[in-house]
Parts: structure tokens; sequence; C-alpha cells
């Protein structure tokens, strides 16, 4: 018997990380943040001088990707070869980065492996685009956390400048847009909803709203 999945997909700014955190510390669950694999890669290409579109080069560095997430104080680092990277791949042009990379179909096989390895028991929250449709299709619990593109914008606002980043709502909304528009395009893995999705669009509601909606659904699942 598998340990159990809770999968959380949908466009960048829902609030699916904020909602994998909570979920994972009340369930005391462990916690799968797939985008940070995929802009760990593109980082790796930066520091080894691959190009983001040279699906070749890319392929050796997804294979041997040298990246752990300790958990320091409650918080999940990324470190990448060594070196802690967990705020050099938050910025939205590492999310842009991200998404081109995660475009390719082998690149997206070379990380299912490592993916797939974060089920453990007690059970695994797990935060991505495709983790209830490809990555863990049989998850026993599937949410697709959606909001309008400006509400995401304004979240993502916040959450960079929480982190003392320098950006404009108005540039964050284009670059937004531009990331959903190729993660709901692409050939392989799409951003989309599960057909057995609970469907959340979190507009209007609050992250503790969103969480109970979370919860209750469980309950009726597991
Ligand atoms: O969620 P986050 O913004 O960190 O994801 C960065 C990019 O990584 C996404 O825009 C998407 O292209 C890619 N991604 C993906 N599949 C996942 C998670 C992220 O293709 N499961």
């Amino acid at each position: 018997e598998q340990a159990p999945v809770i999968t959380v997909d949908g466009p960048g700014g829902a609030g699916k990380g904020t909602l994998c955190q909570l979920l994972a510390e009340k369930l005391e669950w462990h916690l799968l943040d797939s985008g940070a694999i995929y802009r760990v890669l593109a980082l790796a290409a930066r520091h080894h001088n691959v190009a983001l579109d040279d699906e070749a080069g890319l392929m050796p560095l997804a294979a041997h990707l040298d990246v752990q997430f300790p958990v320091e104080d409650g918080h999940i680092k990324t470190i990448l070869e060594g070196e802690d990277v967990s705020r050099a791949i938050r910025t939205e042009q590492m999310g842009d980065a991200a998404s081109k990379v995660a475009a390719f179909p082998r690149v997206r096989e070379a990380l299912l492996r490592r993916q797939r390895a974060f089920r453990a028991s007690p059970g695994l929250i797990a935060d991505g685009r495709d983790m209830g449709t490809v990555v863990f299709p049989d998850a026993p619990v599937k949410i697709f956390l959606d909001a309008s593109a400006e509400e995401r914008a304004q979240r993502r606002l916040i959450q960079l400048q929480d982190k003392g980043f320098d950006v404009s709502f108005d540039r964050l909304l284009s670059e937004i847009q531009t990331r959903d528009e190729r993660d709901r395009n692409r050939a392989v893995a799409p951003l989309k909803a599960a057909a057995d999705a609970l469907v959340i669009d979190s507009t209007d509601l609050s992250i503790t709203q969103v969480l109970d909606k979370v919860l209750g659904h469980t309950r009726v699942k597991l």
C-alpha cells in the first residue's frame, strides 16, 4: 500500500505554496515543491552555460541534478551543488526560465522518478502543475487551485516584496500571463485540472477558507 498523496496543481500565484505548507504542517506530511526542481534546473543551466532551449544540453543536468531540500527551523531550503539557492530561484526570471526548461518532454521524464521518490509515509502534499495528471495520477485527493490573473499578480507582488525584491505590478502581471500561457499550451503535461480534481477558485477566498475547503474534501476522500 502506497502512502497517500494530496496533489495541488494550478497556475503561478494562486496560493499553492502557502496552502501546501499549511497542509503539510497540519497533517504532518511530507512536502514536494516540484516547481523548485524546475527552477533549480534552470539555475543549474545558467551555472553550466547551457542555453534554456538546448534540450540535449539540459538532459545530463536534469539526470544528475544535485539538489537537496533540507528543513531548517521549519523552513525548507533549496541547496544546489552545495550552495543555498533558496532566494535565487524565487525571482520571476527564474520562474520564466523554469517554464522554458519544463516544456521539454525528455527533461520532464528525467525528473519523474526524483519527484515520485518524495512519496513516503504518512503522506505527501505535492505542489505543481502536473501532480494530479502525470506524476501521481492515483492520488486519492486532487486539488486544482485557480485565481484571476490580477489577483495572482497582486499576491506574487506582495510575496516578492516581502522577500525584498523590487518588482512592479504591471510587469508581474504580464510575466505571469506569458508563463501561464506557455504552461497551459505545452504538448506534454500541460497545466490543467485532473478530471477527478476539486477545482477551487481562490480569487475571493482567504487562505484559511481555502485550507478549510481542502481539509473538508480530504476528510471525505481519505
Ligand atoms: O510553481 P513554480 O512557479 O515554482 O513553477 C515554475 C515553473 O516550473 C512553472 O511555470 C512550470 O513551467 C514549471 N513546473 C512544471 N511542472 C510542475 C511544477 C512546475 O512544469 N509540476
